[in-house]
């Protein structure tokens, strides 16, 4: 009889558990609470602070079929899988282990038991290997279990000592290997376990746990030591049924065979798609089993390994002449296949197909492009005769195609070519830095380190060109800046999608509002923004319920207010346009604003624009509005756009594969914003102000649409209003403006001449006012309610009506005095103004001066007024002694 995989993995799980063992499902492949592991590599990874001493274990004894990953080390290149019979991403591992119970002899006695009794495997077909040193292994498996001296060798260090680090528990192993006969091998001669002619297999490995090692290297026996096996699934199940090539076990024909069904392609025809359908099907349960444990495809750690491991499966299939996502449906027969053991894969089987073609459409828009590269860089290559591609270009390929290295290291390789690794590294290193550099900008340095973390586990795919709303799912949750799993009610919240309708503020366009929902909860968004990378953060209030990560959501972004940034966005295309053509390509662009309710445009100019040519700039628009051109949106190289004439914003980076918006053949632009489907649907547009804003730089705002025609209609209101207060109708209201402002400058004339007859009068009765001191005539009097020119008009006719002397006005208000001081020309050789008034301000509290026959001066103290006075008095006494 032949076993199946499923009777091998639950009759060696049985096994154990009749010998005293607690059988334990698979933890995660993602290691818990281990940021030194990339992905659980082995069955003990979870035992792995039981075996240091620091976890005391619940149970003396255990037994796992673990899940496990292996993708980096020198026996698990990538480049090996579907090359050889036995390399692999993904693998089960069935272990038994001991925590400081049983030891060597029941390991090795039961490892036994199970292979030749209980699986039937014949003893003279396996062979075993201790460590060189390790003679009590060597005794039982030679006096107690009976195996043969010539079929135990013995090993060094290097393959039968296995340690857990540098430091720790550590201790000899003894390996059982099947032997596929002299045949396998294919040379003369007899041979032993550490030949790797082919012959031998190894099918399990007993790790005995004795010795714990220091720092200095030594090593001292431990009380209790410990086991630790493992046995690869896909290995025994191949031996078990009579394959040589683990991919012809039952594990993976089916998924094997769904692969060839997808494509046409049966295996043994070509030797090099019979690669690409093993390297399909391995990858395929790696990229199932790692969705179903959380990973996400991402550009950093595991997220990136799995995208790594996803496109190159995609990548196979497109070898295999498949061109459309089909990875999908094989993950599902890997679902078939694994879901009995590993109920986690059957939970979640829609969610990783889903996952899973997405990735794969996302590839396939950018591989034929970056294939098209990438056979020029080759072609050029071979043409100068090198073997050595860039690392530039490699890097490119990863950055703009969004190609794996190790994809692009495969290419090269089926051309017997490579690339530059340190220039690819020093391109990686370069873009960490420009990433580090843009975050320390944003002056938020503790969200800013948040978002750079979101940014390298998530990337936001923005569907909002062609949808305003999606269902996505919540990858991560950000309130108070801070990550968290969950929000509620009334919170301040971020939130960050795996697919977002909702436009995030670039290129002046201003970020999309509107609402996601969750089955539980509704968040108002307020604002988008892409903080870092490709992350897009939805801003708002959690409004109603609460919402958690991982949540399915439904995006809906306000429509309108969408349809007003579309409008003013495609107008400010066609309002640079316009100005380009009347004022000439100098004219070129500043800056931009571009929001649901207007649009403002900043272009290099250095004068202000007549009225004829804003209005040439209108019609022109207006012109282009009225012929409904269409919006033509390309995606094309950068050197190319430029040569086909896209004006590009001076200073604005972009990717080497830009997004080009065109209208009709008289605007064509370098944007990423969201536009009009034709011209027509901007309406109108109306230039409401033009204004310098900085030497060279004018600024013009303008509305298109329903903002241009409810700026029409407040200004007719208001029109309205005036006509009714004139009392005219619409039509007259210039002529009655005209005549009311006539009418205003000939009752000013006539009040000016009224107070000038008042002051007169005034000064008339103030001259009677004046006393003499030492020769000089001083009038220093107190006036109400006089002020500014007034005052300075009634010191002069003072002084001319004292012919020679000194006038001091005095002029009280609001707990204030203005002081005005004249002198006549005769006296100003003796008395300055200037002088005089600085001393009498200083009395009121306040300061002063002018010429010498006229100054003037505030003080904040009137009730001093009379020692100001007297102050006068006095140095006039003084002058004129
Ligand atoms: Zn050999
Ligand atoms: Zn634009």
């Amino acid at each position: 009889m032949s076993w199946s995989s499923r009777e091998i993995r639950s009759r060696f799980l049985r096994f154990f558990e009749e010998r005293g063992h607690r059988v334990l499902p698979s933890a995660s492949l993602v290691p818990a609470g281990d940021p030194t592991l990339l992905f659980t590599n082995a069955g003990m990874v979870p035992f792995k602070r039981v075996f240091t001493g620091e976890e005391v274990p619940e149970y003396p004894r255990a037994a796992s079929s673990q899940k496990c990953m292996r993708v980096s080390g020198k026996h698990n290149d990538l480049e090996n899988v579907g090359r050889t019979p036995r390399h692999h991403t993904f693998f089960e591992m069935l272990g038994n282990f001991s925590f400081g119970d049983y030891f060597k002899r029941e390991a090795i006695d039961w490892a036994w038991e199970l292979l030749t009794r209980v699986y039937g495997i014949h003893a003279d077909r396996l062979a075993v290997t201790v460590f060189r040193d390790d003679d009590d292994a060597a005794r039982i498996w030679e006096r107690d279990v009976g195996v043969p001296g010539a079929r135990i060798t013995r090993l060094g260090e290097a393959d039968n000592f296995w340690a857990m680090g540098d430091t720790g528990p550590c201790g000899p192993c003894s390996e059982i290997y099947y032997d596929w006969g002299r045949r396998a091998g294919g040379h003369a001669g007899d041979c032993d376990p550490s030949c790797d002619c082919g012959r031998w297999l190894e099918v399990w490995n007993l790790v005995f746990m004795q010795f714990n090692r220091d720092a200095s290297g030594a090593l001292t026996p431990l009380p209790k030591p410990s086991i630790d096996t493992g046995m690869g699934l896909d290995r025994i199940a191949a031996v078990l049924q009579g394959v040589y090539w683990n991919y012809d076990n039952d594990l993976f024909r089916p998924i094997l065979e769904r692969a060839q069904a997808l494509s046409g392609v049966r295996l043994g025809a070509d030797p090099e798609r019979d690669v690409s359908l093993r390297v399909v099907a391995d990858h395929a349960r790696a990229v199932t089993f790692l969705i179903a444990d959380g990973v996400l495809p991402s550009n950093e750690g595991r997220g990136y390994v799995l995208r790594r491991i996803l496109r190159r499966a995609a990548r196979h299939g497109v070898l295999l002449g498949i061109e459309r996502p089909f990875l999908c449906d094989v993950v599902g027969t890997v679902v078939d296949e694994f879901g009995e053991a590993y109920s986690e894969l059957v939970r979640q089987r829609g969610a990783i197909e889903d996952r899973v073609r997405r990735e794969e459409q996302r590839f396939l828009e950018t591989l034929s492009r970056g294939l098209a590269l990438l056979e020029d860089e080759v072609r050029a290559l071979k043409t100068l005769g090198q073997t050595t591609l860039s690392g530039d270009i490699v890097f490119k390929l990863y950055d703009t195609f969004g190609f794996p290295v190790d994809l692009t290291e495969d290419i090269l390789a089926s051309k017997h070519l490579g690339f530059e690794h340190a220039g690819f590294e020093a391109a990686m290193a370069a873009q960490r830095e420009r990433a580090r550099a843009a975050w320390k900008g944003s002056g938020e340095t503790a969200v800013g380190s948040a978002y750079a973390q979101l940014a390298a586990d998530f990337e936001t795919r923005f569907r909002g060109y062609e949808a305003l709303e999606l269902d996505s799912r919540v990858l991560a949750l950000l309130a108070g800046g801070a990550p968290a799993a969950q929000a509620h009610a009334g919170d301040a919240v971020e939130v960050i999608v795996e697919e977002t309708p909702f436009y995030a503020e670039s290129g002046g366009q201003v970020g999309d509002r509107g609402t996601i929902e969750t089955p539980t909860g509704l968040v108002a968004v307020e604002d988008t923004q892409k903080p870092a990378g490709a992350l897009v953060v939805h801003r708002g209030k959690v409004v109603r319920g609460g919402l958690h990560v991982d949540q399915p959501a439904r995006l809906r972004v306000d429509a309108s207010r969408r349809a007003g940034a579309v409008r003013h966005h495609s107008g400010t295309h066609l309002l640079h346009a316009a100005l380009r053509e009347v004022l000439g390509p100098s004219a070129t662009q500043r800056g931009s604003l571009v929001t649901p309710g207007r649009l403002r445009f900043d272009f290099s100019h250095d004068a202000p624009l007549s009225r004829q040519q804003l209005e040439a700039i209108e019609d022109l628009v207006n012109g282009w509005i009225a012929e409904n051109e269409p919006a033509l949106v390309e995606q094309m190289p950068h050197r190319d756009a430029i040569e086909a004439g896209a004006i590009a914003m001076f200073g604005e980076k972009y990717g080497d594969v830009v997004r080009v918006v065109s209208f009709g053949d008289f605007s064509k632009e370098l944007c990423g914003g969201t536009h009009a489907l034709a011209t027509g649907d901007i309406g109108l547009l109306k230039v409401v102000g033009e204004s310098g804003i900085a030497a060279g730089v004018r600024r013009i705002e303008a509305l298109t649409g329903a903002e241009a025609l409810g700026r029409w209609r407040a200004q007719e209101r208001s029109l309205e209003r005036t006509a009714e207060l004139l009392r005219a109708p619409v039509g007259e209201v210039e002529t009655r403006v005209e005549k009311l402002l006539e009418e205003r400058r000939a009752l000013e004339r006539e009040l000016e001449e009224l107070r000038a007859r008042e002051r007169r009068a005034a000064s008339g009765d103030l001259a009677s006012q004046v006393e003499e001191i030492g020769g000089v005539r001083v009038l220093a009097v107190r006036v109400e309610g006089v002020g500014g020119a007034d005052l300075r008009a009634m010191v002069d006719e003072l002084r001319e009506r004292l012919a020679s002397g000194i006038v001091l006005l005095a002029a009280p208000a609001d707990g204030k005095v203005t002081l005005a001081l004249g002198v006549t020309p005769d006296l100003v050789g003796r008395f300055r103004a200037g002088d005089l008034i600085r001393e009498t301000a200083a009395i009121v509290g306040g300061k002063g001066g002018g010429r010498p026959d006229f100054a003037q001066a505030g003080g904040r103290d009137p009730g001093k007024i009379d020692e100001a006075f007297a102050r006068l008095r006095e140095l006039v006494r003084q002058g004129a002694a």
